[in-house]
């Protein structure tokens, strides 16, 4: 049986009762409206580990005053079967005012691999997730953390969070799970019009094209991030939030592409603001 939390007390209890059987925990946290990427999560959590804590949490710290917080979709009761579906044991479902009960006297605030792509134009947003996530990591106390390879900046942000502030636990990240067309699965999709749902798998098709022209040995990012642009331009009636291609997981700028690199970008359509990236490694020549 699912059970379904949501006071910290309560929570607390039953975490404390999971330590003292020495169960692993998984843990899964979310926004809600689940859909194939959180269950892809949800599924490796269900395999690593003894017991499975989902969170479900619209974190109002992370948002920006002219972003989607009000209207961001949520649907608790079509979640639930999608948790049970796979195997949850326990659903964190707090209120805001659980959670903040106050005005927080202590926030977390994050320092590197925030200068660019998300953390260049959504200011304070990282240090609402690294914020909340040290909440929940203290409450749930998990083995496992497990992060979505889609939001690749959050995931680069946890693991310095987990390395700097010695959380016992382990992060791990998880492929981006994607529409056959390519778009990246979101809960944010459902804002796009007919039109814009059309043009999206573009998005996707233009890290791809950035992929090939590497692999075919391109070494400037310049060019490949202006090729990457020049398609979603041509492809879409989105404007272009940022499009990157940084070294990972540590988010630099590079001279010339080597190494582990993430190409990443931000593109805004009429109601929806739509993140992909993809992450490759370059081998380094012989000198
Ligand atoms: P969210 O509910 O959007 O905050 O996402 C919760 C977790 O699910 C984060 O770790 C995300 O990276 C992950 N996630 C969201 N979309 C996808 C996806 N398409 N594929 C894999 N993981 C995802």
């Amino acid at each position: 049986m699912m059970n379904i939390i949501t006071t910290i007390d309560e929570l607390q209890k039953v975490i404390k009762e999971m330590k003292t059987q020495n169960k692993q925990i998984g843990f899964v946290p979310t926004m809600g409206y689940l859909h194939e990427g959180h269950r892809a999560l949800m599924k490796k959590a269900r395999e690593e580990n003894d017991v499975v804590v989902l969170s479900i949490f619209v974190n109002p710290l992370q948002f920006g005053p002219n972003e989607d917080l009000e209207s961001y979709p949520r649907d608790f009761v079509r979640d639930q079967d999608a948790a049970s579906a796979e195997g949850v044991d326990i659903i964190f479902y707090p209120t805001p005012a659980e959670m903040y009960p106050e005005e927080l006297s202590v926030t977390i605030q994050v320092r590197k691999r925030t200068d660019a792509l998300c953390g260049a134009s959504r200011p304070g947003h990282f240090d609402g997730v690294a914020t909340v996530l040290t909440k929940l990591f203290h409450l749930v106390q998990p083995d496992r953390a497990y992060f979505g390879k889609k939001d690749a900046q959050q995931a680069a942000v946890v693991e310095g969070l987990v390395k700097d502030f010695n959380f016992p636990l382990q992060v791990v990240p998880v492929d981006t799970v994607r529409e056959p067309d390519g778009l990246a699965k979101s809960s944010r999709n459902v804002y796009l019009s007919e039109k814009e749902r059309k043009e999206a798998p573009a998005l996707y098709r233009s890290l791809q094209l950035g992929e090939e022209l590497i692999d075919s040995g391109e070494t400037n990012p310049e060019t490949v991030i202006s090729a990457i642009k020049d398609k979603i331009l041509t492809e879409t009636s989105g404007e272009i939030d940022y499009v990157n291609l940084l070294s990972y997981p540590n988010l630099e700028n590079m001279d010339t592409i080597q190494g582990t690199c993430i190409i990443a970008l931000a593109v805004k359509f009429s109601k929806a603001r739509l993140i992909d990236n993809i992450i490759l490694t370059r081998e380094q020549e012989e000198a």
